[in-house]
């Protein structure tokens, strides 16, 4: 790689690493041209590869320029900031991403901006990175753009044809506070944007046309750059879901940036939050729990015990629940108990009465689930146990607390 281009890349990368909100599932294969096309992900040797919380690692994350018209107080590239700039052409991202993808170092692109010249300048040229990927060199690997709000809708719909996931980025979580850190945004403008993907999304499943961003669009909140708590964050991850239909919203906590503005704060917010509100998220979009339900009597979500363990603790009244009658969204309820072991216990009883042995046999943290169910020969002791003895006694630290369910 030439060193001008390994300089930059080095810089746009860098600059990237702060964007949360890229990753690579949901998107089926492209195949409309059969096997051979460039990168197809039906091919040897490529691998999607995931930190716990769904991040994908497996995608050349850049940006296409770190310099920025616009002034947002909680980011690194701000106009007012002093960190070294650069900027790629789009034929120099399309080079970058064909040559690491021909090396299967990556299984795709995730591209963002700052902001150049206009929105709709800037929209340009991430588009042309994706029409030059896909037409001339028939890329058929993963592509996510970074959609600029104010972009106009043509661009947007053409960025939705091309790439597999489009993201706009909330960016925080309340209208006031994205006013009062980034007020050169607009709240409306992020709003028709993830409106005009909505639609594009909807018109291409009514028609069976061609795919229309396939893996749907997602956005990022940054946590703890303001004051809102998780109760107005949750809401607002559970509004855009319906309004929207989403695939994902990503949470990332501030990182205090360098020479930072007095408007934001210096500390981050513990890793721990992020981390709950992560699982938050997943019972939301998987399990059927509501944001008011998770915080119905309080405004930040626990951090030493999971989300649904707490919902559990504040709601004995729904528990023990009886495995061979019990529905199956309310057995899902239960803390330890995922998906997949309800799914097995629910095929289980109808050929028998499920045993506690059956639950051993589950992969699930035994500990966690016997105080709250019944099995056909086994019925918590302590039926009675308060809350708070049962959350002490469920609270010790162990790795498992750490993995989703
Ligand atoms: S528009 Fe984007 S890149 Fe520019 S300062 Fe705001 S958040 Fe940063």
């Amino acid at each position: 790689m030439a060193q001008e281009l390994s300089q930059k890349l080095i810089v746009l990368a860098d600059a990237a690493k702060y964007d949360a909100s890229c990753a690579s599932s949901g998107a089926p294969q492209r195949s409309s041209k059969g096997r051979t096309g460039l990168g197809a992900t039906n091919g040897t040797g490529i691998c999607h590869s995931f930190t716990p919380d769904g991040r994908c690692v497996s995608l050349l994350k850049i940006l296409l320029t770190n310099f920025c018209l616009y002034d947002c107080q909680y980011c690194i590239n701000r106009r007012s900031s002093s960190v070294p700039r650069a900027r790629f052409t789009p034929e120099e991202v399309v080079e970058l991403t064909l040559s690491m993808y021909r090396r299967n170092t990556i299984s795709g692109l995730f591209l963002s901006s700052g902001i150049i010249r206009s929105s709709d300048y800037t929209m340009e040229q991430l588009v042309r990175v994706a029409r030059l990927l896909r037409h001339t060199h028939e890329f058929r690997g993963y592509i996510h753009l970074k959609t600029i709000p104010d972009a106009s809708p043509e661009l947007i719909r053409e960025a939705g044809e091309l790439a597999d996931r489009l993201s706009v980025n909330i960016e925080l979580p309340t209208d006031a506070g994205l006013t009062r850190l980034a007020p050169e945004k607009n709240v409306g403008s992020i709003h028709t944007a993830m409106n005009t993907i909505h639609q594009g999304v909807e018109a291409a499943a009514e028609r069976g046309a061609p795919r229309f961003t396939p893996g749907g669009q997602s956005t990022q909140m940054i946590i703890g750059a303001d004051d809102s708590d998780d109760h107005t964050i949750l809401h607002r991850a559970q509004s855009l879901y319906g309004d929207f239909r989403l695939k994902r919203v990503y949470y990332s906590a501030f990182s205090p940036i360098p020479q930072s503005p007095n408007s934001v704060p210096l500390a981050p917010p513990p890793l721990m939050r992020e981390h709950r509100l992560y699982q938050a998220d997943f019972l939301m979009r998987g399990y059927g729990f509501r944001a008011e339900e998770l915080l119905s009597s309080r405004r930040q979500l626990d951090l030493d015990i999971d989300p649904k363990l707490a919902w559990a603790l504040d709601h004995r009244e729904h528990f023990p629940v009886d495995l061979n009658r019990a529905e199956p969204m309310m057995m899902a309820r239960v803390p330890g108990l995922g998906m997949t072991s309800v799914h097995r216990l629910i095929e289980l009883r109808r050929e028998r009465r499920i045993r506690y042995a059956d639950v051993a046999r589950l992969r699930c943290v035994l500990d966690r689930v016997t105080p709250f169910i019944v099995t056909q020969d086994y019925r918590p002791r302590g039926d009675g146990i308060e809350s708070a003895a049962l959350r002490q006694s469920l609270n010790t630290p162990r790795p498992s607390q750490l993995a989703l369910w």
